[in-house]
């Protein structure tokens, strides 16, 4: 039997570009369907993310047009990564495989193809990786790969270039729904589901219209929540820190004794302001690193739902159908 194909698509704000890339979804769909490698009965997913604009509207209008558009609405504004584990987790009881991409066209659609390819012979996961960053600007391409490079030196495992393009196997999603965390970074999470996987790479476009949701400030928060959600490196630092801070203070204490001793010591006010400044200094960043792991703490015992979903397009036509 042909698998069938859920591609999950999170909107926020996209009223420009959803009526021109929605039917380009549709379109690889199609074709995909026509090359007989998914089942016809596949559909395209979109997720609108509390949008503020038309793009609700522009949803429900594309699934009366053609019923291979489906799509589901968050009740809120949360986020690119609750609103991807929202269409994830609607669409793992009702296809095969689900394929995450954003909707400003800048994931090359064609990939797909050898997504799809890598499933039929026994991948359950397939990242989709970017192969060159020549398009982002300068300053885009430097933060993104000082972002990748500092997960790992934290101890987070991610694939390397790789976003939130990918397809997963509804196999892999009904173990990965067992990870019950709030704290969501995908990229991070999903490697650590295991079963067979691979890469796939694909040239990353320009945004085809109206502008990144994520800035350098999303970034950092991005990277932050990336790292402490998925290691506790950090904290062994401050550790590791601590010890080096305290055997160099041991050698001070017995300075600071015998000079004192010899009777020779001044008021040394400079040297003491300096080590009271970079010791409180390093002991708010540790507070506030610990921190940091404390609030996850905090957000998780609350045990939140991670997506309310407000209304779906079928929904919608069951109830005129009534
Ligand atoms: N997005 C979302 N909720 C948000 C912010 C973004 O669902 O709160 C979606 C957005 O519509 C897009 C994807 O996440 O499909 C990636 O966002 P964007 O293109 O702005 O990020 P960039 O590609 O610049 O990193
Ligand atoms: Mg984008």
């Amino acid at each position: 039997m042909l698998p069938k194909l859920y591609i999950v698509i999170p909107c926020y704000n996209e009223q420009e570009v959803l009526p021109i890339t929605g039917p380009m979804f549709l379109e690889k769909l199609n074709s995909l369907s026509a090359k007989g490698k998914i089942s016809p009965e596949s559909r395209v997913l979109f997720v609108n993310d509390g949008s503020v604009d038309r793009t609700w509207e522009i949803i429900t209008e594309l699934s009366q047009k053609d019923e291979h558009y489906i799509g589901i609405s968050q009740s809120r504004n949360r986020g690119h990564q609750n609103a991807v584990l929202a269409g994830l987790m609607e669409a793992k009881d009702n296809c095969d495989i689900t394929i995450s991409i954003d909707c400003d066209g800048q994931d090359d659609i064609n990939a797909m193809d050898e997504m799809v390819e890598a499933y039929l012979d026994g991948c359950e996961v397939v990242y989709g990786v970017r192969a060159s960053r020549e398009t982002d600007s300068f300053f885009k391409r430097f933060t993104a790969q000082s972002f990748y490079k500092f997960l790992s030196a934290m101890g987070a495992e991610v694939v390397y270039n790789h976003a939130d393009y990918r397809l997963i196997s509804s196999k892999v999603l009904k173990e990965f729904a067992n990870f019950k965390e709030v704290n969501l970074f995908l990229r991070g999470l999903v490697p650590l589901v295991g079963f067979k996987s691979t890469t796939v790479s694909y040239d990353r476009a320009e945004r085809i219209a109206g502008k990144s949701h994520y800035p350098l400030k999303k970034m950092i928060a991005l990277a932050v929540d990336g790292i402490t959600s998925l290691s506790v490196k950090p904290l062994r630092l401050i550790t590791g820190f601590g010890i080096i801070v305290a055997l160099v203070s041991f050698v001070g204490v017995i300075w600071a004794l015998v000079t004192a001793l010899r009777g020779n010591s001044v008021p040394g006010w400079a040297s003491m302001t300096c080590i009271v400044c970079f010791v409180s200094g390093v002991q708010l960043i540790s507070l506030g690193i610990i921190g940091e792991y404390v609030g996850k703490i905090y957000m998780e015992t609350k045990g939140r739902p991670r997506y309310i979903i407000s209304q779906r397009t079928w929904d919608k036509q069951e109830k005129e159908d009534k």
